[in-house]
């Protein structure tokens, strides 16, 4: 068990534009409404991380990444569910609460923490802020 165990991953990103970096709010579950995350979501079968990052970001968004590096840690989420981050550089379009969020915030380093992070999601800020700032 433990190592053998099948694991999915959610992969989140952190979408850079600007010197600025995105948060988006959820609007569910209800355990999670109207708290803030780096939108993203699960890694499909036969999909890369960076693959399913890019179709997460543009269904939920209708913009165009390139999921360039990960980002250090790994949350676990359940039993068989662990969150990853990735540094996702805009390419294309203006992002949009297409699907799953209701409000979208670009965030300066001095903004990150304006906002109600998930818990999880906290390490991986703390890191954007850091890389954005160039320390
Ligand atoms: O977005 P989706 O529902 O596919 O995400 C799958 C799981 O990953 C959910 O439990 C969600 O709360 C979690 N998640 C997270 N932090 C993120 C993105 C997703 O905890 N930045």
């Amino acid at each position: 068990m433990g190592e053998s165990t099948a694991k999915r991953v959610v992969v989140a990103g952190a979408v850079i534009d600007e010197g600025r970096f995105l948060a988006a709010r959820r609007t569910a579950p209800p355990e999670f409404a109207g708290r803030w995350e780096l939108p993203g979501g699960k890694v499909e079968p036969g999909e890369s991380a960076q693959e399913a990052l890019a179709r997460e970001l543009r269904e939920e968004l209708g913009v165009e990444v390139e999921a360039l590096d990960r980002l250090p840690g790994e949350w676990q989420l359940k039993a068989d569910l662990v969150l990853h981050a990735w540094w996702a550089p805009l390419l294309k379009g203006e992002p949009q609460p297409l699907q799953d969020h209701d409000e979208l915030r670009w965030l300066t380093p001095e903004q990150a923490f304006d906002v109600d992070w998930l818990e999880q999601d906290l390490p991986f800020v703390e890191e954007v802020v850091r890389r954005l700032d160039g320390t």
